[in-house]
């Protein structure tokens, strides 16, 4: 069996990984895999199961029970616990704010990243969005982009994504989730050894994607 390609993108929150992920994928005919989803869905789980996610030991004995299910269509990206279609609760503030906490739990990331690593292996070329892409999860992917926005353009891409949300709460929100997933032990967000840097902040979506598939299409 083939090694299939994988494109691996990585970077903080709000620079655009999801919808930019979601286009390449679609104009690749490529399977795509929201790993930020799959923390999301694992910490809504705990919260469901009362268990107090900043007791790390609590949390890695719950989540060996937690199941997990993404589904890989970039245009219809579909995220389960178990039978429950959990895509709108993981949006939600409570999870938001537990997320950083329960993804710096060791277990929980090698519980996540063993489906991660299945998720690619089942598929035919895939674009994988999260933190630790290009450096754990798939250290050999073929094209690995490390996309950053400037942090007030990120903030006001969320807070507009939320309806108007309060953009300067936004950006404290995320600029809290960046310090704790830059700063944990295990796997921190940083940029994967040969990754490209995208800088999205003065780019729209489209000129984003182009920018992506352009680096994928002359690997
Ligand atoms: O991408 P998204 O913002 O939905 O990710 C939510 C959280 O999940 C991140 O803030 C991070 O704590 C965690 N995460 C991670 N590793 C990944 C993807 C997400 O630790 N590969």
């Amino acid at each position: 069996m083939s090694t299939p390609l994988v494109v691996a993108i990585d970077g903080p929150s709000g620079s655009g990984k999801s919808s930019t992920s979601r286009g390449v994928a679609t104009r690749l005919g490529l399977a795509y895999l929201d790993t930020g989803a799959m923390y999301r869905a694992m910490t809504w789980a705990l919260l469901q199961a009362g268990v107090d996610v900043d007791d790390p030991a609590a949390v890695a004995a719950a989540a060996e029970h937690v199941d997990v299910r993404s589904g890989t269509d970039p245009l219809d990206p579909t995220i389960h616990v178990g039978d429950t279609d959990v895509s709108g609760p993981i949006r939600g503030d409570r999870v938001t704010a537990a997320v950083s906490p329960v993804a710096t739990v060791p277990r929980v990331r090698e519980l996540l990243v063993d489906l991660q690593r299945r998720a690619i292996a089942a598929s035919d070329g895939i674009v994988v969005e999260g933190r630790d892409i290009g450096t754990v999860v798939a250290p050999d992917a073929a094209v690995k982009i490390y996309l950053v926005a400037d942090p007030t353009a990120r903030a006001a891409r969320r807070a507009a994504e939320q309806g108007g949300a309060d953009a300067a709460a936004t950006e404290a929100s995320l600029a809290r989730r960046d310090e704790i997933d830059s700063s944990r032990a295990a796997s921190p967000l940083t940029k994967a050894d040969g990754a490209t840097v995208v800088d999205s902040t003065f780019l729209t979506l489209d000129e984003v994607i182009d920018a992506i598939v352009g680096i994928v299409e002359s690997r």
